[in-house]
C-alpha cells in the first residue's frame, strides 16, 4: 500500500470479491473472496484495515446473499500493541476499537508464506485468502541501487545540509535519503511532514551554495502524529499530547484539509466528506484496465508487393 493507485486497485478487488461472493453458491469458494488479510500495524496498515473494514461491513448489506458474519478482516502485527510510534496507551486504545469492530489482531505474529488462495501466519493460522495487502515496511525506490553513491539500507546517506556524502553539489531528500538527527542520534523518519520541509531547504541550500553562501543544517522535530481508526474515531499525539475518539478523527481530517493545495481542491474535498457523512459508501466499480484490441488484419492484396 504505497500509492493513491493502490489504494483505487484495493477498493476495486473489494468490490469484485463481493460481487463474485453474492453470486457464488458453493460455500467453500466463499473464504478466499470474503477473508482479508493486512500485514503490518504500523499508520499505514492501521489505516488501511480501518477503512476496509468500515467499507466491507456497510457495502454488505448491498449483497443479498452474504452476511456480515461471513467476512474475515485480520490485522497481522508483528509487535504487542499495534502503532508503536503513538505508544502503548494509544496503540491500546485503537487495538480494542478494532477489535469493537469486528477486526481480528493476530500480534506478536508474522506473515510467514502467501499462496495465491492462502497466508500462512507464524502463529500457525493459515487463512484461504485472495487478498493479502502488504504495509509491513516499504522499501525504497529500486532505481536509488543504480546510483553509486553512498547509501544504507537503500537509502542515500546524506549530511545535515542534505548534500549527499562525498558528493559534493549533489542533494538528496525525502524517502529517498537517509537525514541524520542530532536531537536523537538516529535518522528522521520517512515522512511528509519531514519531505516537504526538507524540499524547501534543499531548494534554499542549493542556492546559497552558488551564491557561495553556507548552507543551513535540517532541524526539525515532528510535529503530531494522526491516525483514522475507523468509525470516525481516531489516535493522535499532537505536540506530545495524546487525543482519542471523534475528536482526533475531526483533527486528523481537519488537519489533511488544510494541507490540500488550492482553495477550490478544499472546498471540493470538503463537501466529498460531508457528503459521506449524510449517505452510504459509493460502491461503483471503476475498471482501469485497457483491453488491448488487436491492429485490423490485413488483406492480402495490401500486404502483398506488386
Ligand atoms: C500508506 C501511506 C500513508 C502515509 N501517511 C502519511 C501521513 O499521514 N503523514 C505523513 O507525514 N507521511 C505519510 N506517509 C509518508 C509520505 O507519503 C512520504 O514520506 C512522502 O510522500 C515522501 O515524499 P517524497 O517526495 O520523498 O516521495 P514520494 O511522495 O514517494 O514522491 C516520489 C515521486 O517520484 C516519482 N517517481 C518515481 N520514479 C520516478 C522516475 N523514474 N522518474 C520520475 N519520477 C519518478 C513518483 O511518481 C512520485 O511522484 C505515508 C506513506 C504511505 C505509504
Amino acid at each position: 500500500m504505497k500509492s493513491l493507485s493502490d489504494a483505487i486497485f484495493l477498493r476495486n478487488r473489494l468490490i469484485a470479491n463481493l460481487e463474485e461472493a453474492d453470486f457464488e453458491c458453493a460455500a467453500s469458494f466463499h473464504a478466499p473472496l470474503l477473508n482479508f488479510v493486512v500485514a503490518g500495524g504500523g499508520f499505514a496498515g492501521v489505516e488501511t484495515i480501518a477503512a476496509m473494514n468500515d467499507f466491507l461491513r456497510e457495502a454488505v448489506r448491498y449483497f443479498p446473499h452474504i452476511r456480515e458474519e461471513m467476512l474475515r478482516i485480520i490485522l497481522v502485527h508483528s509487535g504487542k500493541v499495534i502503532l508503536p510510534e503513538l505508544g502503548e496507551e494509544l496503540g491500546a486504545y485503537a487495538q480494542r476499537k478494532l477489535i469493537e469492530n469486528k477486526v481480528e489482531i493476530h500480534s506478536n505474529c508474522k506473515v510467514t508464506a502467501m499462496t495465491d488462495h492462502d497466508v500462512t501466519l507464524s502463529d500457525g493460522t493459515t487463512v484461504i485468502t485472495n487478498t493479502l495487502v502488504w504495509t509491513a515496511g516499504t522499501s525504497p525506490h529500486t532505481l536509488l541501487d543504480t546510483l553509486p553513491c553512498p547509501k544504507s539500507k537503500g537509502r542515500i546517506l546524506v549530511n545535515e545540509c542534505l548534500e549527499v556524502l562525498e558528493w559534493p553539489g549533489v542533494w538528496a531528500f525525502g524517502d529517498c535519503a537517509l537525514v541524520p538527527d542530532p536531537h536523537t542520534g538516529t535518522f528522521h523518519p520517512p515522512t511528509a511532514q519531514h519531505a516537504l520541509r526538507e524540499g524547501k531547504l534543499a531548494a534554499q541550500n542549493i542556492l546559497a551554495t552558488i551564491r557561495g553562501e553556507q548552507p543551513k543544517p535540517f532541524r526539525y522535530s515532528t510535529i503530531g502524529l494522526l491516525a483514522p481508526i475507523g468509525k470516525r474515531t481516531g489516535v493522535a499525539n499532537i505536540l506530545g499530547v495524546n487525543f482519542s475518539g471523534f475528536i482526533a478523527w475531526w483533527l486528523w481530517r481537519t488537519i489533511y484539509l488544510m494541507k490540500l493545495p488550492r482553495f477550490e481542491k478544499k472546498v471540493l474535498v470538503a463537501l466529498d466528506w460531508t457528503l459521506d457523512v449524510l449517505f452510504s459508501k459509493d460502491l461503483v466499480h471503476f475498471r482501469t484496465t485497457r483491453l488491448r484490441t488487436p491492429p485490423p488484419a490485413q488483406k492480402e492484396s495490401e500486404s502483398t508487393p506488386a
